[in-house]
């Protein structure tokens, strides 16, 4: 939150736990054209993760991103660009956090879920 709140471009990073747990974030710079509208997580880190779940790490559940002038909740490019993969979207905005899951049961607009956050 501190994180996104200092930033003006949207931040992103990946959300690592086990069994639908959500025990760590991990950062990853925003490698969009455009940082300030939209992100893209920077492919090293990803790829990183991944390699490191397949070892026996955490496994890459979903990731976050932060919304510097808008709200906590999916934007239509959001919607637009999100794979209805069950992973969990954390979004951050407006001074508060929700997290989402991309559903699989809608092919053309993924349907988001809010999910409640436990304030471990
Ligand atoms: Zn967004």
């Amino acid at each position: 939150m501190a994180l996104a709140a200092a930033s003006r471009d949207e931040i992103c990073g990946l959300l690592l736990g086990r069994d639908d747990a959500i025990e760590a974030i991990l950062p990853a710079a925003n490698v969009a054209p455009d940082p300030a509208r939209h992100f893209e997580l920077e492919p090293a880190v990803l790829i990183a993760a991944h390699r490191a779940a397949r070892a026996g790490g955490p496994a890459v559940m979903g990731h976050y991103h932060s919304h510097p002038s808008g709200v906590a909740a999916p934007s239509e490019t959001d919607r637009a660009c999100a794979a209805p993969d069950g992973s969990f979207w954390l979004i951050v905005g407006g001074g508060e956090a929700t997290l989402w899951r991309a559903g699989p049961d809608v092919v053309v607009n993924v349907d988001f879920t809010e999910i409640s956050l436990d304030s471990r």
